[in-house]
């Protein structure tokens, strides 16, 4: 069960001549490059065939997508095609947005879309659409191919098939394994997306556009997921009901409060939270009246006291200033 994938990236050789240029980058790309390059070397060593991916070179890959200009980017890619110019290009690409879960791989110049179960999250979106991108592989004639993905996560995980749970990600891993068997050569390439791939665009499109369910199952985490989003939606839409609530307009959103390391600031950001505090409840241990203040004659609650009360004007602009 256990494989790894020949998994390629896009023109190191080319990566390093245009990031040598750039100063700044320059020892933390040599860096990178060294050991990426020193593994490749092992690799093909031992003939397995296969590159992989440093967690260094996706951080590097994730930092030039976000600071090159996409004729950079698009130069690179057709660096890659000459390199691979005897690979049929397979690119694939999943969307999940306003209920719509789909994904779409374009083949030379055909193109494929499905829609999946709404309960999908787009990570089973991106692992369907390599899924169904070997389906479309098994049944051609031709044995190579390159599958452009711009999942940067799909990829990592199917390079470590090791640790991977996702039912897809292993169903992946057992479909490469069989058509090695039968003298495919698959290597995997990711691709930045919406930099003006045009095939990466055109599996863009058909992907948002997809109007064909595919007959699937869904996986279990998917599924749990959904049911703790829809059940957490009920309650925040009973929750904005409950406008007379005093709580309501402290937390008006469900969404847990992040909580501090140290339990007793918690304690007391609960109790100003609620207004639930020694000072402004002690009359009623002892009886006593409702403490006024002194020069607005209010009500002495916390809202009171942390936002309007002249008595306390010194004291908000010493500790609450930023706020004010
Ligand atoms: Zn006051």
């Amino acid at each position: 069960m256990l494989v790894r994938l020949s998994l390629d990236f896009i023109m190191l050789d080319h990566l390093k001549y245009f990031l040598f240029s750039t100063a700044p980058w320059v020892y933390f790309m040599t860096r990178t490059l060294t050991v990426y390059k020193s593994k490749r070397m092992l690799l093909s060593t031992i003939h397995l065939g296969t590159y992989l991916l440093s967690n260094m070179l996706i951080r590097l890959l994730n930092l030039i997508k976000n600071t090159t200009a996409p004729v950079v980017l698009q130069q690179i890619f057709y660096y890659h095609r000459c390199q691979y110019a005897d690979y049929i290009k397979v690119f694939t690409d999943g969307s999940k947005a306003d209920g719509h879960v789909g994904f779409g791989v374009t083949m030379d110049d055909a193109s494929y879309s499905h829609i999946l179960s709404v309960f999908c999250s787009v990570y089973t979106a991106e692992e369907m659409e390599i899924s169904y991108a070997l389906k479309l592989i098994s049944s051609s004639q031709y044995r190579k191919f390159c599958i452009y993905g711009d999942s940067m996560r799909v990829l990592q995980q199917l390079e470590n098939i090791e640790s991977a749970t996702h039912p897809i990600s292993l169903n992946i891993a057992d479909t490469v394994q069989c058509l090695k068997k039968k003298g495919f050569d698959i290597i995997f390439c990711w691709t930045p997306s919406h930099v003006g791939i045009l095939g990466n665009e055109k599996a863009d499109n058909v992907a948002r556009t997809a109007s064909i369910l595919l007959k699937h199952t869904v996986p279990f985490a998917d599924i749990l997921k959904s049911v703790q989003h829809y059940i957490f939606n009920k309650g925040q839409e009973t929750w904005d009901l409950q406008v007379n609530n005093k709580l309501h307009r402290i937390k008006p959103s469900l969404v847990l409060w992040p909580i501090f390391p140290i339990r007793g600031f918690s304690v007391k950001l609960t109790r100003l939270r609620i207004g639930h505090t020694w000072y402004t409840y002690i009359h009623l241990l002892y009886g006593d009246s409702v403490p006024l203040s002194t020069s607005c004659n209010e009500v002495q609650t916390v809202d009171h006291i942390l936002t309007k009360c002249p008595d306390f004007n010194s004291s908000r602009l010493n500790f609450l200033k930023p706020l004010f």
